[in-house]
């Protein structure tokens, strides 16, 4: 360990996506010494892939919008299985968020009179979205970062971390290594901020990049801490399905909120056939309600292509079912009968590129095929809802990392605003728990750092073993087959039970070459992660008997009462193994509980 580069901080944070960045100015601004470590160059989190925006109720589109129709919005769209607290916290400070950002320079899109512009989608009420065309990512990481440099934190890029320290009973740092030269890191921190974002990397067909291997959510998982929602994934209803390579790159819900509608092989918006009960009351049940909506929302009903993603996910997957999908098992998605050439390349223009270059599709003259892809993970670290802490002391978490704030569904343009808030909010809070131990800080022995470091070595030590990217092929297969959009007991039974096996496989991962710049070691560490978080979303989802926001069950496919007030939650026993513990949601006060009567 005397080789081994050390390094000494009030707060680390774990990940440089907007929740990461926007985590690390708070903490510097409350006083703090701060690293920021993310595995890939700064600026290209996830967070730089959002294309829709950032919901905040400015009321600048709608005057009557404000924090408690988002409130309401976000509740009924996550089946009221979020955490009332954050999404109260969530839907009142998103709009100072948003105008803190701009006072940093993030230029917006503007309304004619020169306010931020809202845009349209699903299951907001109101137009809603901040946005800078459909590049609002971008936008947003482009400015968190300038602040943040311009702060002067330090950046550790190209630099993964394996494993949280702990010691007398809290965090005390982390453990990492360069992704060029394969040396090894270890940092001395009382707090650490986990905001390396999602799992979609499990699945075969998802919007995600390599990154996104449930990191945060395995390193959480072994510190002590407990996970909650892991079994509600989102699929987005429409990523690419053709060609081939492309095959789970987003296409953003930007093109239903300005016009683009579903249509089958037989021409049908047969969204129509597809409004649940517990949305007909906002939904319009005819296409000539539907079409006056874009122009006035207070006297017409939102289209049906606008319902939350989990209730288009499904319908798109029954038609495709059922024959009426598009000729590479999708469904069309049509703007280009709808809406001026201009326009669509004024307002996506990243979807026009998309499709020209990737699929040679021209969509001011032709529509996309689209289906649903695996986007986004509720499930996450459990926190307190103000300060994010979790049950770990010290250990905070922030972003698509958490659990919590959108329940069994999270809402476009949801989680950029999450990412504000709760990183700002998890950033202070870990300053302030840092300068609360004064002089007495937890340090890390030496044995703690080497047992790391042969933990990360073994697939070096051994020899002719199981090849890692045969076996995270065979897992992205087995949750798209067994654990996917639509669940049955006995094919999670199934998938628990090959995933048993990956594990066994993954004891025996060996890698060749040696420790500069080799991506096969860094995947056999990272599906560790991936194995784990897998794990824990199919128990779960074999767990949870009913069918709700993103977990849809064949075999149980009504929403139960029972279930309507349960979180489960994923921890590791003592010997190892995941189990799931069910959980009584906060209860909510009165005053929240009305916004919900006589809607
Ligand atoms: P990320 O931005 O995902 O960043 C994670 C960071 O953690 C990265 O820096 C990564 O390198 C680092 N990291 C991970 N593991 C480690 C490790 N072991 N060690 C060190 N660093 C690590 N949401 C919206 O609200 N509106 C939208 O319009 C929208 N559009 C989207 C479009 C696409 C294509 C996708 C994929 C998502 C979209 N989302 C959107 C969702 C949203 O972008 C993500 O949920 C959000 O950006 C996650 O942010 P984050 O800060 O939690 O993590």
């Amino acid at each position: 360990p005397s080789s081994i580069e050390r390094h000494s901080y009030d707060v680390l944070v774990v990940g440089a996506g907007g929740a990461g960045l926007r985590a690390a100015i708070a903490a510097h601004d409350a006083g703090a010494r701060v690293a920021i470590i993310c595995k890939s160059l700064l600026g290209k989190a996830h967070t730089v892939m959002a294309e829709g925006g950032a919901a905040a109720a400015m009321g600048n589109v709608y005057s009557e919008d404000n924090w408690r129709v988002h409130f309401r919005d976000t509740m009924r769209g996550g089946k009221m299985l979020n955490h009332w607290r954050m999404a109260q916290l969530h839907a009142q400070e998103a709009p100072d968020r948003i105008h803190e950002l701009e006072d940093w320079g993030a230029l917006f899109d503007r309304t004619p009179d020169g306010l931020i512009s809202q845009r349209d989608f699903g299951g907001h009420r109101y137009a809603r979205l901040a946005h800078v065309g459909d590049r609002t990512g971008l936008e947003l990481i482009r400015t968190l970062q300038q602040r943040a440099v311009a702060l002067g934190i330090d950046v550790y890029m190209e630099c993964t971390i394996t494993k949280l320290f702990q010691s007398g009973g809290r965090i005390s740092g982390a453990f990492g290594y360069w992704r060029e030269s394969g040396r090894f890191i270890a940092f001395e921190a009382p707090t650490v901020v986990l905001a390396t974002g999602g799992i979609g990397k499990s699945y075969k067909v998802t919007s995600n990049s390599w990154e996104y291997t449930g990191d945060g959510h395995a390193l959480a998982l072994e510190a002590g801490a407990s996970l909650v929602n892991m079994e509600f994934v989102q699929f987005h209803p429409t990523g690419m399905v053709w060609p081939p390579s492309v095959k789970g790159i987003l296409v953003t819900e930007s093109v239903r909120g300005d016009g683009g509608v579903l249509r089958n092989s037989e021409g049908r918006r047969f969204m129509f056939d597809y409004i649940p009960e517990f949305f007909k009351s906002e939904t319009a049940d005819n296409e000539d309600e539907a079409d006056r909506w874009y122009e006035d929302k207070t006297n017409n009903r939102r289209p049906p292509e606008l319902l939350p993603r989990d209730e288009v996910a499904r319908a798109i997957n029954a038609e495709v079912k059922a024959g009426r999908g598009s000729p590479h098992g999708g469904v069309f998605l049509d703007i280009a009968s709808r809406r001026s050439e201009e326009f669509i390349k004024r307002r996506l223009p990243s979807m026009y590129h998309q499709f020209k270059e990737l699929a040679d599709v021209d969509i001011t003259a032709e529509p996309m095929e689209v289906g649903p892809t695996c986007h986004y993970v509720m499930g996450g670290v459990a926190v307190d809802a103000d300060t994010e802490e979790s049950i770990v002391p010290g250990l905070y978490a922030a972003g698509e990392v958490a659990g919590g704030m959108h329940g069994a569904n999270r809402l476009g343009g949801n989680s950029l605003s999450d990412l504000l808030v709760f990183g700002r909010r998890a950033g202070t809070s870990a300053a302030e728990a840092a300068a609360a131990l004064a002089g007495e800080r937890p340090t890390i022995p030496d044995d703690d750092i080497r047992a790391a470091a042969e933990a990360a070595l073994a697939p070096f030590e051994r020899q002719g073993g199981e090849n890692a990217y045969t076996v995270q092929q065979d897992l992205q297969d087995i949750m798209h087959r067994l654990v996917g959009i639509i669940r049955k007991a006995d094919e999670m039974e199934q998938a628990l039970e090959e995933l048993d096996t990956l594990n066994e496989r993954c004891s025996r991962l060996s890698v060749e070459g040696h420790r500069q710049y080799n991506p096969g070691w860094h995947l056999a560490l990272d599906l560790h992660n991936m194995l784990r978080v897998s794990q824990c979303i199919a128990m779960a989802a074999l767990e949870r008997t009913e069918s709700r926001g993103g977990h849809t069950r064949d075999d149980f496919p009504a929403t139960e009462d029972s279930w309507a007030t349960v979180n489960l939650h994923c921890v590791l026993d003592d010997d190892g193994s995941v189990a799931v513990r069910h959980e009584e949601l906060p209860s909510m006060p009165d005053e929240l509980r009305t916004l919900f009567e006589d809607k």
